[in-house]
């Protein structure tokens, strides 16, 4: 009996350490999200919304998903959500219209897809993929990556498909403000989504799709669809994925800034994200946040602002679901 015993924990010990690790991290957003400022059932939403997302890519990870299916699938829910800047839910431009970015790479071997400037296509993220798996160029933008999408068999939304009161009130708000010459008071510009992981393959992925900021103006494009920016993989360092200020993340190559100082500079993930986020973007004024995975299964969340919506299942399975500056297990 002793015996069996012995040899059970043996077997069980032994499939433990053969399973190779694995890990996600994800977020809804960076911005000033402050306890008491939401209702107590919007905040339950989120965090069930959060857990729902990191649960099921784990699952899916645990069984043996690539990890480019793992991130588009996510990024999908969260892009289907009105919770968040990204798809449906998206904020709206000066003009009252959508443009979506979203981006996606792939550490091994560094292919890496993305799209700027799209009001009709219903999963951006989907679509950035499909660049990188089905074009030979890295990143396309406006009319041009429309007709990519169509030709593609991506079918058209009507551009109201994405829109909500809640963003169109935001907009409303901003365009007061601006006009007034007020310091914009609602958060204009966070509310993107990102998801990172490791698959059991040792492939780290990751992916990133948002609305952009309110208001924006000119066909301006923010950090989300720059590859090194807002987004960035390597099987030898970390994957990466950015919410903030776009304009400062695109300055600070954020993404690859990070993932550099793991390559280079042997920082751990965590010192390499505090290191940008906390010391040089808060210095230069860039606000927002990252998730981020190493080839261990570290999971980084590392954020400047009051709050970013986060969940992350790191390779030892430890659960983190946070709204607010502190992480919160659920
Ligand atoms: N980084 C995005 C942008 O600048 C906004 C965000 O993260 O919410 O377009």
């Amino acid at each position: 009996m002793k015996h069996c015993l012995w040899i059970l924990l043996g077997i069980s010990m032994m499939s433990a350490a053969d399973e190779s690790p694995i890990a996600i991290a994800l977020h809804g957003g960076a911005g000033t999200i402050e306890r008491g400022a939401m209702s107590e059932e919007l905040e339950a939403t989120y965090r069930a919304f959060l857990h729902d997302a990191v649960t099921s890519g784990y699952e899916q990870l645990r069984e043996g998903r690539s990890g480019l299916d793992v991130v588009v699938t996510v990024i999908q829910m969260m892009e289907d959500s009105p919770l968040f800047n990204a798809g449906r839910g998206a904020v709206y431009t000066w003009n009252g219209a959508h443009e979506l970015d979203a981006s996606i790479m792939h550490g091994e071997k560094l292919d890496a897809g993305a799209v700027a400037g799209l009001s009709t296509v219903q999963s951006p993220i989907a679509l950035a993929r499909t660049v990188m798996e089905g074009s030979p160029h890295v990143m396309l933008a406006g009319p041009g990556a429309e007709a990519f999408a169509q030709e593609q068999g991506f079918d058209p939304v009507s551009p109201e498909y994405f829109g909500t009161e809640r963003r169109r009130e935001a907009l409303e708000a901003y365009k007061a403000d601006e006009q007034a010459g007020r310091k914009p008071e609602a958060d204009h510009k966070f509310g993107t989504v990102g998801v990172v992981v490791l698959d059991q393959a040792g492939n780290l992925v990751a992916g990133t799709s948002t609305g952009g900021m309110t208001g924006k103006r000119w066909g301006r494009i923010g950090d989300s669809p720059v590859i090194g920016a807002g987004t960035y993989a390597d099987n030898r360092s970390c994957a990466v994925s950015a919410t903030g200020h776009g304009e400062y993340f695109i300055r600070h190559t954020v993404a690859r800034d990070i993932c550099a100082r793991m390559q280079f500079g042997a920082a751990t993930l965590e010192e390499a994200a505090r290191t940008v986020v906390i010391e040089e973007l808060v210095a230069a004024g860039g606000e927002g946040g990252i998730v981020a995975v190493d080839p261990a299964g570290k999971v980084a969340m590392v954020f400047n602002t009051p709050g970013m919506y986060r969940a992350s299942i790191d390779a030892t399975s430890r659960k983190v679901v946070g709204i607010y500056g502190e992480d919160e297990t659920p």
